[in-house]
């Protein structure tokens, strides 16, 4: 008689989603301001996608910056400071995962 075994089915959920959380921490810890070890514990301590809420107020690593008063923090297209536009010059950040 075949009985299938409904816990193995969750430990391979409960992995998958281990492994996908640790590879968000990682992709998004290079990206922003915030550690590695800290994005994994709030994925463990919250659910993964509230942290990816958390880690996205986080600010980047490479902020485009604004060139008309000298803001080094603006991440847009629109200065926060002056209101002016930014133009894109800089393809050090990859501008797909910007957007
Ligand atoms: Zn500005």
């Amino acid at each position: 008689m075949f009985s299938f075994n409904f816990s193995l089915l969750v430990y391979v959920f409960i992995a998958i989603f281990l492994v996908l959380a640790v590879l968000m921490c990682y992709q998004e810890s290079k990206r922003r301001q915030i550690n590695f070890y800290i994005a994994l514990l709030l994925s463990l301590v919250f659910t993964t996608i509230i942290s990816y809420i958390i880690i996205l107020n986080s600010p980047l690593r490479e902020a485009r910056g604004c060139v008309s008063c000298g803001n080094t923090k603006n991440e847009s297209d629109v200065c926060g400071m002056c209101g002016n536009l930014v133009k894109r010059d800089d393809y050090k950040i990859e501008s797909h995962l910007v957007e």
